[in-house]
């Protein structure tokens, strides 16, 4: 693999363009009066309306949900994977660095493009291609929101695990690009047990197929390399998810504890009994407070700490639970 080839994706810091994290600010004596030959090109592909290049324009795009901050070169929103295949072959002779982004939620920088590298976002990918109800899979592409991906589950009476807490707005591709999880992940794993393929644009431009509708196929299984790369490996364009079937009966319950540790002993002791609750989230004082302040949900404010516990399974097992 060549140098260029293997710092395709990601992000590099140099000396000459300074360190990712410098704060930039809207300096309108750099602003390019014309696009530049890469823009245009992508423009090409794209569509003008699809690429950024106005610096006032990129300030939007500089930051994601980290610390980190630094505005790219350009963003291009392709529609397709085809044209996100043009964009990295075009950026690729260009000798510019690509990285990827979805919804900027991200809490580790992982979106933030240093040394002149241009941002592709799926914006624009935002199809739920199939749902296959048989053989519980979902294919959808990158920049479906993890909400849209639950929400489709259950009307088709299935149901998606990971649920980060940004689901509302996180996309698909970056729950896949930080193997994201949320409070199901105690039963059900992250997103590395629900991913069953990947189709994914490579530094070269071609677009490769990891994976597919079923698991274990035959060969070399890159899927789990893929999650949780941050973007470093490739542009994800489709997904293959594993759906499950929804349970019989939920339960949640709320346990209120004097301090924390009387907490922390009771979620040991739960897991010790044998029982994997669905989820299981423990709050402290402050955060019951903060939670107080922000909405309309009146816990207890004595309590050091509260347990909520979701079980769930045949309306036997749960009742047995709750017993
Ligand atoms: C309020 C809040 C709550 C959060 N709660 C949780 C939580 O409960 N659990 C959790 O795990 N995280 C949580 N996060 C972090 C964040 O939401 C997740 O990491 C989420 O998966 C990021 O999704 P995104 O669409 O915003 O991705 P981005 O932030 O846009 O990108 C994240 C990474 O994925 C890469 N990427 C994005 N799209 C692609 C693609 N198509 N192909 C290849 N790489 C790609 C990017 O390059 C980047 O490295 C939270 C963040 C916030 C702000």
């Amino acid at each position: 693999m060549s140098s260029r080839r293997s710092c395709l994706f990601g992000r590099r810091s140099t000396a000459r363009t300074g360190p990712c994290g410098s704060r930039s600010t809207l300096n309108l004596g750099r602003v390019p009066s014309a696009p530049s030959p890469l823009v245009v090109r992508l423009q090409q592909i794209c569509g003008e309306e699809n690429v950024f290049w106005r610096t006032e324009d990129l300030l939007v795009w500089e930051y994601d949900a980290g610390f980190d901050r630094h505005p790219p070169t350009a963003v291009a929103l392709p529609g397709t994977a085809e044209e996100v295949a043009a964009v990295v072959r075009t950026a690729r002779a260009g000798g510019a660095t690509i990285v990827p982004r979805g919804a900027g939620t991200g809490l580790s920088g992982g979106t933030i493009a240093c040394a002149g590298a241009i941002v592709v976002a799926t914006t624009r990918l935002r199809t739920i291609v199939s749902i296959d109800r048989a053989a519980r899979v979902a294919v959808v592409e990158p920049g479906v929101t993890n909400l849209a991906v639950s929400a489709a589950a259950r009307e088709a009476g299935l149901f998606f695990a990971p649920d980060p807490a940004s689901q509302k707005i996180s996309t698909i591709g970056g729950n896949v690009g930080t193997n994201a999880g949320g409070p199901h992940a105690l039963r059900y794993g992250s997103m590395v047990q629900h991913v069953l393929g990947i189709e994914l644009v490579l530094p070269s431009g071609e677009i490769a197929r990891f994976g597919g509708p079923v698991a274990d196929l035959p060969g070399f299984d890159c899927v789990p390399l893929i999650v949780g790369s941050e973007g470093t490996l490739g542009i994800i364009t489709k997904v293959w998810l594993r759906l499950l079937p929804l349970s019989e009966d939920v339960r949640t319950f709320v346990a209120i504890f004097a301090d924390i540790d009387s907490g922390a002993r009771a979620a040991s002791a739960i897991i010790a009994s044998g029982v994997v609750p669905a989820a299981m989230e423990m709050l402290d004082n402050v955060t019951i407070g903060a939670l107080n302040a922000a909405f309309d949900v009146h816990l207890p404010t004595d309590a050091g700490s509260l347990l909520l516990v979701e079980v769930e399974g045949l309306s036997e097992e749960t009742a047995d639970w709750a017993a």
